[in-house]
C-alpha cells in the first residue's frame, strides 16, 4: 500500500505558489490579498485561522484577519464583505464557519462578490463547478482532487464513490471526478448498502463524520482511497476509513491526519491566486 502523503504534497504546491507570488509581484507589482473574517471565539476556528494566516504569509500573500466578537450584528459583517469586494488590494475573502445562530449562513455566503470567493460556496461558483466553467473550488475536495490526480492521472472511466453528499465535500468531489470522465456514485445517509457500493470502486472518498465507518472488507484490492474525515475519539482524531484494516487492502490511501487536512489550507491559497490573476485579466 502506498501512502499518499498529503503533508509533502502540500509542502510542494506551498513551493509552486510561492514562486508564482514572486512573479506575478514582478508583472503587476502587487501580490494576491486574502481577507479572512472571523467571528467569535470558538478555539478550532481560532486555529484553523491563524494556520490559513501563517500559510498566506509563507507563499506572500498579503493577509488579514478581521476580527468580530460573538454578538456582532449580521449587518456589520454584510456592510464590511461589501467594502471588502470593492477593495482592489482583497483578491479573497473568506468567512470563516460556524458563525454564530443570528447570522444567517447563506446571507453571509452570497454578499461575498463571486469573483473574490475562495471557499467556492457562492451559488455562481458552485453553478459554474457543476456546468464545467471555470470557478473557485471549495479547498477540501479540490485537495482531494489534487491527490487523487498526482497518484494516477488517468482517472478516465474509473468507477468512483463518494459518500456524504455535504455542499462542502461530498458535492462538489463528485463534480471533479466527473470532469474526470470517472463514473461516479454519491452515496449519503439513506443508501441502502454502502458496503456493496464501496466495493464496486476503484477510487472512494469518504467525506462523512463517522470515526472508521469504511472498512476493509468494504474496499475492492488496489483501490485509492481518500479519507476526508476529522474525528475526535478516545484515542486520538481518527478519520471516516478504517486506516489498519484498509491499508491492508487498498492501493493507496490518505492518512489521517497528514493526509487531506494539509492540502485543505494550502487550496485556499491557490484559489486566492487564481482570483487574483483572474482579476489581472
Ligand atoms: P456533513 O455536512 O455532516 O455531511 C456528512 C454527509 O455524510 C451527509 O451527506 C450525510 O448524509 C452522510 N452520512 C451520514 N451518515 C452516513 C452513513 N451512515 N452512510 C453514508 N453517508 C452518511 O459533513 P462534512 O462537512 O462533509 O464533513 C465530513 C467529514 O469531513 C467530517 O469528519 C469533517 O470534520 C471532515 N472535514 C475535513 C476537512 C479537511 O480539511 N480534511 C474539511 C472539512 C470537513 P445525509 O446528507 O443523508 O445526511
Amino acid at each position: 500500500m502506498i501512502l499518499i502523503d498529503g503533508k509533502k504534497a502540500a509542502a510542494e504546491l506551498r513551493a509552486e505558489l510561492k514562486q508564482e507570488v514572486t512573479e506575478l509581484k514582478a508583472k503587476h507589482n502587487k501580490v494576491p490579498g486574502l481577507t479572512v473574517i472571523l467571528i467569535g471565539d470558538l478555539t478550532p476556528s481560532q486555529i484553523y485561522v491563524r494556520n490559513k494566516e501563517k500559510s498566506a504569509n509563507e507563499v506572500g500573500l498579503k493577509s488579514e484577519v478581521i476580527k468580530y466578537p460573538d454578538s456582532v450584528e449580521e449587518k456589520a459583517v454584510l456592510g464590511k464583505i461589501k467594502e471588502l469586494n470593492s477593495d482592489e488590494t482583497v483578491s479573497g475573502i473568506l468567512v470563516q464557519l460556524p458563525l454564530p445562530k443570528h447570522i444567517d449562513k447563506q446571507k453571509v455566503i452570497e454578499a461575498i462578490d463571486p469573483s473574490k470567493d475562495v471557499d467556492g460556496f457562492h451559488p455562481m461558483n458552485v453553478g459554474n463547478l457543476s456546468s464545467g466553467y471555470e470557478s473557485s473550488i471549495p479547498c477540501t475536495p479540490l485537495g482531494c482532487y489534487l491527490l487523487i490526480k498526482k497518484f494516477q492521472p488517468n482517472l478516465n472511466g474509473k468507477k468512483a464513490v463518494v459518500v456524504g453528499r455535504s455542499n462542502l465535500n461530498g458535492k462538489p468531489m463528485t463534480q471533479l471526478l466527473l470532469k474526470e470522465n470517472c463514473t461516479v456514485t454519491i452515496t449519503h445517509s439513506k443508501t441502502k448498502d454502502l458496503k456493496a457500493e464501496c466495493l464496486e470502486a476503484d477510487i472512494i472518498v469518504a467525506a462523512v463524520g463517522i470515526p472508521e465507518l469504511v472498512r476493509g472488507d468494504w474496499v475492492k484490492k488496489d483501490a485509492i482511497v481518500i479519507d476526508v474525515g476529522i474525528n475526535k475519539t478516545d484515542k486520538g482524531i481518527v478519520g471516516d476509513v478504517h486506516f489498519d484494516e484498509v491499508s491492508k487492502v487498498a492501493k493507496a490511501l490518505t492518512p489521517v491526519p497528514g493526509g487531506v487536512g494539509p492540502m485543505t489550507i494550502a487550496c485556499l491559497l491557490k484559489n486566492t491566486i487564481d482570483c487574483f490573476k483572474r482579476s489581472q485579466i
